[in-house]
């Protein structure tokens, strides 16, 4: 009895510690069963930003996603390319054909850009060209619902020019190859123009030469470049790799969080020297011979960087880069790069300062918070223009800040009243003329974000731009969203300052 006794106790311990050893396995099969951590949608991409800024990504559930896969010979300047686009329509309305645009077809570009087919999960699609080339329409098998993704494929070549004026934008000169937008681009959905059943409700405009060339809407990439070795890419989004084969070609990877569009510049010349502004990494890269301005360029540009920081909120990504750039005495924003015109580093090294903390303010404006720079350019670039005067007060100090006030935008704007060339701000660039186009859309829109600064305080005012940024971030305005925030926020009316600066003029 006591044998089986304790038999029957050992098979009874034995049995209770079996169901305890089972519970505890279902214990922990259910928590790896409920706890499994969900598949990161954006894993390819974090690397694109910085680590306080990557949750900027978990924002949306349908970022665009481009992924491109371009040979390049800078010789002859030509790309063929292929590109996996991931979309979706985040609009309230039905696609019904899709726009993608081709920026190299602009006249003032003067580039060939050819779509040699588009496909979607293995098959043709029927495509045609638009917009004088600088679009193509592509006919999705059913239409696009709101809400419903779409995966295409397109293949593509690219021939850039190399023109013999000071400023290439696009092309190739004094040894660097510019190839901004060198890819098929989705066109912005307009959801005004559909609601008002325009046929086609895709903004397909025609920039103005003088102004800024793409609207264009926040997206991921991840691109592939084989090119030369003897060559360097200064590209937005964060390098991964470069890895060189024996045929003397260079395949250069990059990923990014969301930029607004891909740019890449070229060079066998290129020198870069580095420094961080609070933890992002500055980079400028210059030509030979360039080397002072060089390193000038990157000290402005690291004190830009933490300005506008203290002011606006962090800037997203791990490394900023200024780049000398065919552009003469101009820049060019690009999300994370900043080109910089080589007669600024050479002529006018004056200037030098100025344009690098303009085009660095564009990181936030026209960046950050986009908008449409062909419809309403006063928007990002009334910012950029008025980030300066923020620069110079910290940096240069109070007397230096009004200076420029005083010379670079209320001595324009007054002679413009004066003499009947005063416009609306608040209109597309082709309204003005490269004449006015400085003077109305840098100068008066500089001076109307002043008057707010003046009317709210500075407190205020700062406080509105950075909560502008949160609430826009990777978004796009409209011209009447900063002064609803900023009514909203300060408990002010702006209708009169907004109406003298933006919306009238001044007829002498
Ligand atoms: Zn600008």
């Amino acid at each position: 009895m006591t044998t089986s006794n304790q038999t029957w106790k050992e098979r009874g311990a034995r049995l209770a510690a079996g169901l305890m050893f089972a519970s505890l396995l279902l214990l922990l099969a259910g928590c790896t069963l409920f706890n499994r951590p969900k598949p990161d949608p954006w894993a390819a991409y974090r690397a694109g930003l910085a680590p306080l800024s990557q949750n900027i990504l978990d924002s949306r559930s349908d970022w665009p996603r481009y992924s491109l896969d371009l040979q390049i010979d800078p010789e002859t300047r030509t790309i063929q390319g292929s590109q996996e686009v991931i979309i979706t329509n985040d609009t309230q309305f039905t696609w019904g054909d899709l726009y993608f645009r081709l920026f190299p077809n602009l006249p003032h570009f003067d580039g060939e850009m050819e779509i040699a087919s588009v496909q979607r999960a293995g098959r043709p699609l029927p495509f045609s060209y638009a917009a004088d080339r600088t679009a193509i329409r592509v006919a999705p098998p059913q239409p696009v619902a709101p809400g419903a993704s779409l995966t295409l494929d397109l293949i593509f070549s690219v021939e850039a020019p190399a023109p013999t004026e000071p400023y290439v934008l696009f092309g190739a000169s004094q040894g660097i190859l510019n190839l901004p937008l060198a890819y098929p681009v989705l066109a912005v959905f307009d959801q005004a123009a559909a609601a008002a059943s325009e046929p086609i409700p895709w903004r397909l405009d025609m920039p103005a030469t003088y102004g800024d060339t793409a609207f264009t809407q926040a997206a991921l990439y991840q691109v592939t470049a084989t090119l030369p070795s003897t060559f360097t890419v200064v590209a937005t989004g964060v390098l991964l790799g470069r890895t060189s084969s024996a045929d003397g070609q260079d395949t250069w990877r990059w990923t990014s969080g969301p930029i607004r569009e891909w740019m890449m510049t070229l060079s066998p010349d290129f020198h870069v020297v580095s420094t961080s502004a609070y933890s992002t990494t500055v980079n400028s890269y210059f030509l030979s011979g360039d080397e002072v301005t060089g390193n000038e360029a990157l000290q402005i540009a690291a004190a830009a960087l933490r300005v506008y920081q203290d002011h606006y909120g962090r800037y997203p990504y791990p490394a900023m880069d200024i780049v000398a750039s065919p552009l003469q005495y101009r820049g060019m924003e690009f999300p994370g790069l900043d080109l910089i015109g080589l007669g600024l580093y050479r002529q006018r090294t004056q200037d030098l300062e100025f344009l690098i903390v303009h085009e660095v303010a564009h990181q936030w404006w026209y960046n950050m918070v986009g908008n449409d720079p062909v419809r309403t350019p006063w928007l990002d670039e009334g910012l950029a223009e008025y980030s300066t005067y923020v620069y110079l007060g910290a940096v240069r100090g109070q007397a230096a800040a009004d200076n420029l006030l005083a010379n670079r935008w209320q001595t324009p704007v007054t002679y413009a009243r004066n003499n009947g060339l005063d416009a609306v701000v608040n209109q597309p660039a082709s309204a003005f003329g490269a004449g006015r186009y400085e003077t109305i859309v840098y100068a008066k829109a500089a001076l109307f974000f002043h008057a707010v600064r003046q009317e709210v305080g500075d407190d205020m005012f700062f406080r509105i731009l950075k909560a502008y940024v949160q609430r826009y971030r990777f978004r796009e305005v409209q011209p009447a969203d900063f002064v609803s925030l900023a009514e909203r926020l300060s408990g002010k009316s702006l209708a009169a300052i907004y109406n003298e600066w933006v919306l009238s003029y001044v007829t002498p």
